[in-house]
C-alpha cells in the first residue's frame, strides 16, 4: 500500500470517521513509533451477485467489518462477517474490535495467548474475534515471511475443491445459477422450504453432478426430516446440513440412526465446547471461522471433531477473499470445503486464494497471502 494512502487512512481512523455507524468511542490517536500498533476498523457493504436466499430470509447486500493492524511496518488484516442469528452486526463487531485494542499492543507472536485475551474482552462477537485472530496471524506470519498455512504446520499438496452454493429463489433462477457455475463439481443447494422437492427436481433437470443440501433448520419434525432426506438420497444428494432447529439434539440422535446419507451440524455447532454434546447426534460438522472465533479455534475444532469420529467440513459466510483466504489456509485439515463466499459478491476489495474451476489454490505469499486494502 502507498505510504500516503496509509497515512490518510490512519488519520481518518484516528478521527473515528472510518468507524461507520459504530457507537464505540472513536479511536485514540494512533502512535506511529515502533513497538506500538496502529489499528484501523472499517465497515464495508458487500454487494451480492444474486439475491442470497436461505430458509430464514433473503439478502441483496451484506455488511462486514474489517480490521487492519500495523506495527513495525507490517500490516495484518482481518474480516468479521457478523451472524445475525447470534445477534451480531457489523457495528457490534467493530465496537468489539475497538474494545480489544489494548491486546494488540502486546507481543503479537504470542498469538495463542493473545487469542485468550481477545476472548476475555467480552462474550459472543465471534466474527469480531475471528477478524482479530486473522489479523494477528497475518501480521505474525508476515513478520516471519511465511504463508499462514506454513506457520500452522500445513501444506498445500492436497487438492482441495469447494462446492458452489445455490441460494433459494424461483426454480428457473436456481437453474440459471447452476448453469452459470458449470465449473463446479458439486453444488450445495439451499432448501428448508415448502417447495424442496420442486427445487431438487429443478436442479436435477439441469445437472447430474452430486449435490449437497442445506436446510438451515427449515424442517420442523424428525419424521419430515427423515422422509425428505430419504427422498433426497434417491436424487443424488450426498449429505444434508442442519435439517432441523439447532437445539433438537434428541431428534438428531433419532435421525442419525435412520438416515442413508450423513447429517452435518452447522447451526448446532458454534464453539469447541459444543462438540462433546452434539457429537453423538451428527455424522459431521461444518466449522466456520466466523462461528468459532477464528483460525486457531477452527484448528482446535478440527482436531477435536476428528477425535470424536466426526466428518469435517469447513464453511464460510458471505465473506471477501480476505476471510476466505484465512479459511483456505486450514482447509487441508477438513474433508470438505464450502468456501465460495467471495464468489457470491461483486465488489471484493481483496485478492487472495484463487478458485480455479472449483479448486482452491493457495499462494505462497507471506501471511494470508492477501492483497488489497480497506476501502
Ligand atoms: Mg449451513
Amino acid at each position: 500500500m502507498k505510504r500516503k494512502e496509509f497515512l490518510e487512512l490512519a488519520g481518518a481512523a484516528a478521527a473515528g470517521s472510518l468507524l461507520t455507524g459504530c457507537s464505540a468511542k472513536p479511536s485514540e490517536a494512533p502512535a506511529a513509533a515502533s513497538g506500538t500498533t496502529r489499528v484501523t476498523v472499517k465497515i464495508h457493504d458487500l454487494k451480492l451477485r444474486h439475491a442470497w436466499g436461505l430458509s430464514r430470509g433473503t439478502w441483496t447486500t451484506r455488511r462486514n467489518a474489517f480490521v487492519k493492524i500495523e506495527r513495525d511496518g507490517i500490516v495484518g488484516l482481518g474480516e468479521a462477517a457478523p451472524i445475525a442469528r447470534y445477534n451480531e452486526t457489523a457495528e457490534s463487531a467493530a465496537a468489539f474490535i475497538e474494545k480489544a485494542r489494548p491486546v494488540l499492543e502486546r507481543d503479537l507472536g504470542d498469538y495463542a495467548v493473545r487469542f485468550r485475551e481477545i476472548e476475555a474482552v467480552g462474550p459472543g462477537e465471534h466474527a469480531a474475534k475471528a477478524a482479530l485472530d486473522m489479523a494477528v496471524l497475518d501480521w505474525f506470519a508476515k513478520k516471519l515471511r511465511v504463508p499462514l498455512w506454513r506457520l500452522l504446520g500445513l501444506g498445500r499438496d492436497r487438492i482441495m475443491t469447494t462446492t458452489y452454493s445455490i441460494g433459494i429463489d424461483e426454480v428457473p433462477v436456481m437453474q440459471e445459477k447452476v448453469r452459470e457455475a458449470s465449473a463446479f463439481g458439486v453444488y450445495k443447494i439451499k432448501v428448508g422450504t415448502a417447495d424442496d422437492r420442486k427445487i431438487i427436481e429443478g436442479i436435477r433437470a439441469v445437472t447430474d453432478k452430486p449435490l449437497r443440501a442445506d436446510a438451515n433448520e427449515g424442517w420442523k419434525t424428525r419424521e419430515q426430516a427423515l422422509e425428505m432426506i430419504d427422498w433426497m438420497a434417491g436424487q443424488g444428494v450426498e449429505l444434508i446440513e442442519q435439517p432441523m432447529p439447532a437445539d433438537r439434539l434428541e431428534d438428531y440422535a433419532w435421525l442419525k440412526e435412520r438416515v442413508k446419507i450423513p447429517v452435518f451440524a452447522d447451526e448446532s455447532l458454534i464453539l469447541p465446547s459444543d462438540l462433546p454434546r452434539i457429537a453423538p447426534c451428527f455424522h459431521g460438522v461444518n466449522v466456520k471461522l466466523m462461528k468459532c472465533g477464528g483460525v486457531q479455534e477452527a484448528v482446535r475444532l478440527a482436531g477435536m471433531a476428528r477425535a470424536l469420529g466426526l466428518k469435517l467440513m469447513i464453511g464460510c459466510m458471505v465473506e471477501t477473499s480476505l476471510g476466505i483466504s484465512a479459511a483456505a489456509a486450514v482447509a487441508s485439515l477438513f474433508d470438505y470445503a464450502d468456501l465460495d463466499g467471495a464468489l457470491l459478491i461483486s465488489n471484493d476489495p481483496f485478492r487472495g486464494v484463487v478458485v480455479d474451476g472449483d479448486r482452491l489454490v493457495l499462494n505462497d505469499k507471506p501471511g494470508l497471502g492477501v492483497e488489497g486494502d480497506l476501502v
